[in-house]
């Protein structure tokens, strides 16, 4: 790597997130420089398909001119203003009133943020917060579940059940607990059934809430499809089943949908497609496309009305960052929120669901390929494990060659992700795979 190059000033001055900071420094990336449509292109003028919209978030594309243009008019108009002691703007308002008239159940009030981590470490300091107004003072421990991606941050981070967001940092915090990854492929017993495997994550669910003591359990967290922790299915009857429990012992449901909201699952929200009625509802990346970074939390009123009465009793909600609901942002949001709804980008996953699953469950038949599943425009392709290797290696060696063909797509454990700009066509979905399939080939003829 040449050190004047923008390789070698990237390795000199830049520590990245989410590397092995060692091997980075001997590697280096790949310098993306321009996008298109679903398009990037890096610095050598090669094309990518962007098979994982960025990190699960450009719904409308690369290089959309309206949001574009919106932020330069906010820009120009407003740049920057907070909304911090009894101050607001038209762009927040707008996009709050907004969300509360799409939310997939009756929403209260949104609250914004600027990352999905950030939301989801102030939902959780609100349940805390919450659980004080009420007198609850030791109902305050959360349950996420093993595999599930909430974000880094110490409270998010905490509920995230991934070994790699714990280790070292002296995570998860003491309040936080972890049930079973409800993952049928992965943890589902020989000779189980699915119905089966469903009633043991929920007899695991409702015994460690037993075990924790209910009064002590404030709120359960959990993505409807798990993305980060590799495109992990719920089984038939999860949702229902988690939802009577949680019903039973009075826990709060927050749902994090900054990965399958506004569109993914083929519905503006999978709380639609799987049922579910969460009390705080948690929103990013595609309710901006990513352009802008935003986030949204939104609460029903048995969630806001306590909080609201401390408030007022302490005399102020003590939270807030200077960005909460920054104007070019939630402008970006707006638009972006209005062009996924006029070019009905939720119809288009629903109609493209079918081609995107077969053609993935076709490559699952592939000698190097174990199995497919997808819901919408989200899918994996879980490859078999070399058994000369280390787990993981077999999908990152797939990626590579992925990568080569001219596909981005991420690699979580020995799963292929694929999650899409929204805006994808027919045509484009069949070059992914296309892709993916030589990429197979490819690997299957180096082992050979
Ligand atoms: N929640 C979910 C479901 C996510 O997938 C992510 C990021 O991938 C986050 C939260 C964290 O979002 P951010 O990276 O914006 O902090």
């Amino acid at each position: 790597i040449i050190p004047n190059s923008m390789e070698g000033r990237d390795i000199a001055y830049q520590m990245h997130p989410n590397v092995n900071l060692r091997k980075y420094e001997k590697t280096g990336g790949v310098v993306i420089e321009s996008g298109d449509g679903i398009y990037v292109f890096d610095n050598n003028g090669k094309r990518y398909i962007e098979g994982l919209a960025g990190l699960w978030s450009v719904a409308v594309g690369f290089g959309e001119k309206r949001l574009v243009e919106v932020a330069r008019a906010q820009m120009e108009k407003l740049p920057y203003y907070h909304t911090f002691a009894y101050k607001t703007h038209g762009p927040s308002i707008e996009l709050a009133e907004m969300l509360i008239q799409m939310a997939p159940v009756p929403m209260s009030k949104v609250h914004f943020t600027s990352s999905g981590s950030e939301a989801n470490d102030l939902a959780c300091k609100m349940v805390w917060y919450r659980s004080n107004a009420l007198g609850n003072k030791d109902k305050k421990k959360v349950i996420g579940r093993i595999k599930g991606y909430h974000g880094v941050t110490i409270a998010a981070g905490s509920i995230t059940g991934l070994p790699r967001n714990h280790e070292s940092f002296d995570l998860p915090l003491d309040r936080m607990v972890h049930t079973s990854c409800p993952s049928y492929v992965h943890f589902g017993q020989e000779n189980e059934s699915e119905a089966d495997f469903t009633t043991r994550m929920l007899t695991d669910l409702e015994d460690l809430i037993i075990r924790e003591g209910p009064e002590t359990v404030a709120a359960f967290w959990g993505e409807p499809v798990m993305g980060a922790g590799g495109v992990l299915m719920p089984p038939e009857g999860y949702w229902e089943g988690v939802q009577k429990i949680l019903r039973k012992y009075d826990i709060l449901l927050v749902v994090d949908e900054v990965i399958c909201g506004f569109g993914r699952t083929g519905n503006m929200f999978a709380c639609q497609t799987y049922g579910i009625e969460p009390d705080v509802l948690i929103l990013s990346k595609q309710i901006s496309s990513s352009y802008m970074p935003l986030s949204a939390i939104l609460m029903n009123d048995r969630f806001y009305q306590p909080i609201a009465d401390e408030s007022d009793r302490i005399g102020v909600f003590g939270h807030g960052f200077t960005a909460s609901g920054h104007p070019v942002a939630t402008a970006v949001g707006l638009e972006n929120l209005k062009i996924i709804q006029e070019r009905d980008l939720v119809g288009n996953a629903a109609r493209l669901e079918e081609q995107f699953l077969s053609r993935l469950a076709e490559l699952a038949k592939h000698p190097v390929a174990h199995s497919s599943r997808g819901v919408g425009l989200l899918g994996a392709l879980e490859i078999k494990p070399f058994d000369d290797a280390k787990a993981g290696d077999a999908a990152l060696t797939v990626t590579a060659a992925l990568e080569k063909e001219g596909v981005i797509a991420r690699a979580v454990g020995e799963a292929i992700c694929f999650c899409p700009p929204l805006i994808i066509t027919s045509e484009q979905i069949d070059d992914m795979f296309d892709a993916l399939e030589r990429a197979l080939d490819a690997v299957a003829a180096a082992r050979a």
